[in-house]
């Protein structure tokens, strides 16, 4: 073998060993790939589990299953309600109204929940996108309700013209969103407890246990007090969506609440968080 040979076998065995220690360092650096990778997937998965505390029935197993498949679906809007906290209901009644959209921005923005009772002309205006803003309710995981066609006195009609109430909100209501309102709540509470109205019902009768009277104070600083001074877990507060003070109120109230530690929640997220199975034609007014 000549010098030169000799130099040239060196030059190669120096390129092998070279090439060796890449190749070295390529595996190293894939194996620490792949534990970052799996350590995040293990550690997003806990994540995703709710801190529920103890899940005992199956509702509240339900809660879990569908907090999970939310929050792998959309990080920001991820909505884990969590029994043991205290929560709030927040109910609006006789729209939808011009100001809807607007509650439904700011119910958007604070990842909270509310529950609409809505009437037949509300629900038949033109000059406002009422199919739009029910489809948005629905998107968002709001309660649609029945306050009757014509904000009708049920207990004090005859039994058709009550069904006729009753059944032309259902319809209305579910030509928009494919599905029947999920409560009653009889105007002026009138029949709450008269078995006529509980059967014609055939949903949850869904009343109150704070009047926030936003109608009659027409303010939106009487309405933020109203809510704040009776605030507690478990209230049905009521409201109109169909005046420009009672949305600014909640508009205000809603972090206001959530910075006290409510969740912001509809009336079936409340229920279903407290273990309440929901009957036809019973009514309900708080849940503690
Ligand atoms: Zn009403």
């Amino acid at each position: 073998m000549t010098t030169r040979e000799k130099n040239e076998l060196k030059k190669l065995q120096r390129k092998k060993e070279v090439r060796r220690q890449y190749e070295k360092i390529a595996i190293i650096l894939g194996v620490i790939i792949v534990i970052v990778f799996a350590g995040k997937m293990i550690l997003g998965k806990k994540k995703s589990v709710p801190t529920a505390g103890n899940v005992e029935t199956s509702q509240k197993q339900t809660i879990v299953k569908k907090t999970i498949v939310e929050t792998t679906v959309q990080e920001e809007t991820t909505r884990a309600i969590d029994p043991n906290k205290p929560m709030i209901a927040l109910t609006f009644d006789d729209g939808p109204g011009q100001y809807t959209g607007k509650l439904l921005d700011a119910l958007e923005k604070y990842n909270a929940r509310a529950s609409f009772f809505m009437c037949g002309y509300s629900l038949k205006r033109t000059d406002i996108p009422v199919d739009k803003l029910l489809k948005r309710m629905d998107a968002l995981g709001c309660d649609l309700g029945n306050h009757t066609m014509n904000h009708c006195a049920l207990d004090k009609v005859s039994k058709s013209k009550r069904k006729y109430e009753i059944n032309g909100v259902n319809e209305l209501v579910k030509k928009a969103v494919g599905y029947n309102p999920k409560f009653l709540r009889p105007p002026y509470g009138s029949g709450i407890r008269d078995a006529k109205v509980q059967k014609a019902a055939k949903m949850p009768i869904v009343c109150w246990s704070v009047d926030t009277l936003d109608w009659k104070t027409k303010s939106k600083k009487e309405t933020v007090k109203s809510i704040m001074n009776s605030a507690k877990d478990g209230q049905i507060i009521l409201m109109h969506d169909i005046h420009s003070w009672s949305v600014d109120a909640a508009i205000e109230a809603i972090p206001k609440l959530q910075k006290k530690g409510y969740q912001i929640v509809s009336v079936s997220e409340m229920a279903e968080a407290k273990g309440v199975k929901l009957k036809k034609g019973q009514p309900y007014f708080e849940f503690e």
